[in-house]
């Protein structure tokens, strides 16, 4: 068996490794990079119009032979750890015909991006798998382990074929709403593994520990009750323990949640996979808005039908008005129009429930001003949906590897130093490992 990371050896994003046998070839991830060389934010618009073929040749697109259109023979397969953007984003530049091996839910999620953001169906052939079952490409046998991450149905893969065993641990944490998951991980991680492609993302940030949802909850509670007004919140809709951190919070301190017509989509979709909270009968302390321009795309590009579906929950902008004081809402800079023309809303708490990085975009950044202009008291509540450095250390004792591979960092040097117990081979983008 041999393999290749394509991206991923030199920083957190554009993920995507590839291995292969004499007969087999599979890729792992096709992720979007978050950074680019000069370590500025990565933004596809400026690539958008680029033809398959410049991308790769513009190292944009990993240069995988068989992994597009018009290639003779073709790659065999594409796993996809998680619904992350820096996991999966290059899908749609991949060939149709190529099997796509992903969670249930994970699909779920994808499909449902695709036609909200785009319009559009995703034309892959996905095989969903389920977690703990082997499965086979070609000669090459893959067993996914659950993983607890913020992307609610994230995996880790155990690649075996030839005789020799590589685990690719996606993105994982220990912290966080699944941490029984991990757990079971540490008592049944694979053994024999000759080499241990493990994600770093904390690494560089210091050796603290990070709260726990659970810990998060009891923050909440606390800044809700700070206040006599609105408390707004902004957090990833796609980040369900988080979601379900604050419904608890809010059911503890009897306020009423609100969330966009968007957010109540995902909570539906995921509600399927587990016990999740959503807009509906069982849950009459959730309750939906409906923005003005994400609903008139809804109605353009997707049908009304599927507005209509949270009719019975909708919230008016009269009634967030009239209930300020008891009500919870999650909100994005993009509700910024929205949340004006809503009258009364001032002087409460507005909670940032996301990667303390992204404040930094422009758009963000002058949401945040204008909320504080309206008398808003800012707060900051959050955990990282990647683990600690003590948790990586598990991992790696659990599994105690021949070789440990850094991926998913920016801090691939720093290995050596941590995981002291182990050999760390440290490889580079395109380096071929046999
Ligand atoms: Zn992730
Ligand atoms: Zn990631």
């Amino acid at each position: 068996m041999t393999f290749k990371i394509h991206r991923g050896t030199q920083e957190v994003g554009g993920s995507c490794v590839e291995i292969w046998t004499d007969t087999t070839r599979i890729v792992v991830d096709i992720g979007m990079p978050l950074v680019m060389a000069n370590g500025q934010e990565f933004n596809f618009k400026q690539y958008e119009k680029l033809s398959t073929q410049e991308l790769v040749e513009q190292g944009i697109l990993p240069a995988i032979d068989g992994l597009y259109e018009n290639a003779n023979s073709k790659v065999d397969g594409i796993l996809i750890s998680h619904y992350h953007q820096d996991h999966h984003g290059f899908l749609s530049y991949a060939d149709t015909s190529i099997p796509v091996f992903t969670g249930e839910a994970t699909k779920q999620i994808l499909e449902f991006s695709e036609e909200f953001f785009n319009g559009k169906q995703l034309e892959n052939q996905f095989q969903t798998f389920a977690k703990d079952r082997s499965f086979s490409i070609g000669d090459i046998t893959i067993r996914p382990y659950w993983m607890d991450h913020s992307a609610f149905d994230a995996y880790g893969f155990l690649i075996e074929a030839d005789g020799q065993r590589i685990f690719y641990s996606g993105d994982f944490r220990g912290h966080g709403r699944k941490g029984k998951v991990f757990k079971w991980f540490l008592h049944n991680a694979p053994q024999n593994v000759d080499y241990l492609l493990m994600e770093g993302t904390t690494i560089g940030r210091g050796r603290q520990s990070f709260p726990t949802e659970e810990e998060l909850e009891e923050k909440f509670i606390d800044v809700f009750k700070s206040t006599q007004e609105i408390n707004l919140i902004n957090t990833s809709a796609q980040n369900i323990d988080r979601i379900v951190t604050i419904y608890r919070a809010c059911k503890r301190t009897s306020k009423l949640m609100v969330v966009d017509v968007y957010t109540a989509a995902i909570m539906k979709e995921m509600a399927s996979y587990a016990t999740i909270p959503f807009p509906s009968a069982s849950f009459p302390e959730i309750r939906v808005m409906y923005p003005y321009f994400l609903s008139r795309m809804i109605a353009d590009k997707i049908g009304k039908e599927f507005l209509y579906q949270f009719q019975p929950f909708k919230i008016t902008k009269e009634e967030i008005s009239e209930r300020r004081k008891e009500i919870v809402f999650l909100i994005r800079p993009s509700m910024k129009t929205d949340l004006d023309r809503i009258g009364k809303l001032e002087n409460g708490n507005f909670i940032y429930s996301m990667w303390s990085g992204y404040l930094k975009q422009p758009k963000t950044d002058s949401f945040v001003n204008h909320l504080r202009s309206k008398g808003f008291a800012f707060h900051q509540i959050h955990t990282s949906g990647h683990a600690d450095i003590a948790t990586l250390k598990e991992m790696v004792t659990a599994m105690k590897p021949k070789n440990l591979v850094p991926i998913h960092t920016f801090d691939g040097d720093e290995y050596k130093d941590i995981f002291t117990t182990v050999q760390v081979k440290r490889a580079l983008d395109g380096e071929m490992i046999r």
